[in-house]
């Protein structure tokens, strides 16, 4: 099969993940007249339910892995701790969107903070910590407390220990399991927000709506779109946006965490080279979602309006919240999403709800809860 920078319909996108994410970056590009290939190391992963096919088979896998290239136009991923050296691999035999280079840098904290300080992008205070020893001065540097953080292969707040005192520091050392670490001053955030852009083959870029994350336990629990924001703030983050984008020579959808500082200032906590939780308002809101975004990104097509037509509150499903599926079915202007996973874990993304409004008229946050809880609570969530 041969490879070309634009695909046409009846091409197939291989998606390296088997996740949510990949399940509706499928669906996109099959509704785009494309095929999906997934690739994912668990057997019958919700991509890979949806995926016009799939192989199972681990990362390292070379054998695996020169079968799917063979099998595929153009490669992508829908998570971002695939291994660099299984994307290295595949882009010698196909196209890899988005590529290595972003990849590197969004798996190593240290890495994404060096680059985001060389672009003149502000981020908390942080240090290289590499044992426990260095911790007591980087400590005086960040400033107390602080928030020690793995390296590498840290999600959903796991890998981080927070540190305010010296008595913290080998606990917390010990936490995270004594590796590579860097260690960040503890950021006071009014609010957490986030940004979801795309950059296409040709170099255009195109940005969705600021919008503000709730977090419970570390895990993203609702988002609201678009996020009450000066048009200052909105303005900063689009920048910051673009400016990543194009520093990487990104092809695909990219997605930036933000803190928002008491003064309105803003903050970049993480970058992730993919699609984003915090960017599933936009299948719902928006005529093109953030996964159709991507898909015509990597598949050298033109990018999509991103223009939202409608606002939206996302809310995660999480573990048992889903067996509440049937109560959102009942109610006007909220669609599901399943992801078809069977076992319902404390945590684990089940699915998801967007609550669409007219523009301009969602409730305050407080007043859609309650809509919600009264929907949920006669199914016994
Ligand atoms: P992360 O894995 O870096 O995205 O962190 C997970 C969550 O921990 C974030 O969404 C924040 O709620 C919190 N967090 C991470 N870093 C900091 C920080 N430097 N200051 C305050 N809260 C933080």
């Amino acid at each position: 099969m041969h490879s070309s920078r634009h695909l046409s319909p009846g091409d197939t996108i291989g998606i390296l993940g088997g996740g949510q994410l990949g399940r509706m970056l499928a669906m996109a590009a099959a509704r785009l007249g494309l095929r999906s290939h997934v690739f994912s190391p668990e057997p019958n992963a919700p991509a890979a339910q949806v995926a016009t096919a799939s192989i199972t088979a681990a990362f390292e896998d070379t054998a695996a892995l020169d079968t799917f290239a063979r099998c595929v136009n153009v490669v992508t991923f829908e998570f971002e701790n695939v291994p660099v050296e299984t994307v290295a691999y595949l882009a010698r035999l196909r196209p890899v969107h988005p590529g290595p280079a972003a990849l590197d840098v969004a798996q190593d904290r240290l890495s994404e903070k060096n680059f985001l300080s060389r672009l003149g992008i502000a981020t908390a205070p942080y240090r290289e910590v590499n044992a426990a020893e260095q911790i007591p001065e980087a400590l005086e540097s960040v400033g107390r407390p602080a928030v020690l953080k793995t390296r590498r292969f840290g999600y959903d707040g796991k890998g981080q220990a927070r540190v305010t005192r010296e008595a913290d520091i080998l606990p917390a050392w010990e936490q995270i399991g004594g590796q590579p670490a860097i260690l960040e001053g503890f950021i006071n955030f009014s609010r957490e927000l986030s940004v979801v852009a795309a950059r296409g083959q040709d170099g255009r870029t195109a940005c969705y709506d600021l919008v503000e994350n709730r977090h419970e336990n570390h895990i993203l629990a609702r988002t609201l779109a678009p996020a009450r924001a000066s048009e200052e703030q909105t303005g900063k983050a689009r920048t910051i946006a673009e400016t990543v984008l194009t520093a990487l020579d990104y092809v695909g959808v990219l997605a930036v965490e933000l803190f928002e500082c008491p003064d309105g200032a803003l903050l970049v906590n993480e970058i992730a080279p993919r699609v984003h939780n915090s960017g599933h308002w936009t299948m719902d809101a928006c005529a093109v979602s953030q996964f159709e975004q991507h898909v015509r990104a990597v598949a050298g097509w033109p990018l999509g309006n991103p223009v939202r037509h409608s606002d939206a509150i996302m809310e995660n499903l999480l573990g048992r919240q889903a067996a509440a599926w049937a109560a959102y079915l009942g109610q006007p202007d909220c669609v599901l999403h399943l992801y078809g996973k069977s076992a319902m874990r404390a945590g684990r993304k089940m699915g998801h709800v967007t609550h669409i409004y007219t523009k301009g008229k969602r409730p305050e946050e407080k007043d859609a809860r309650r809509t919600v809880d009264a929907a949920t609570q006669r199914t016994g969530r």
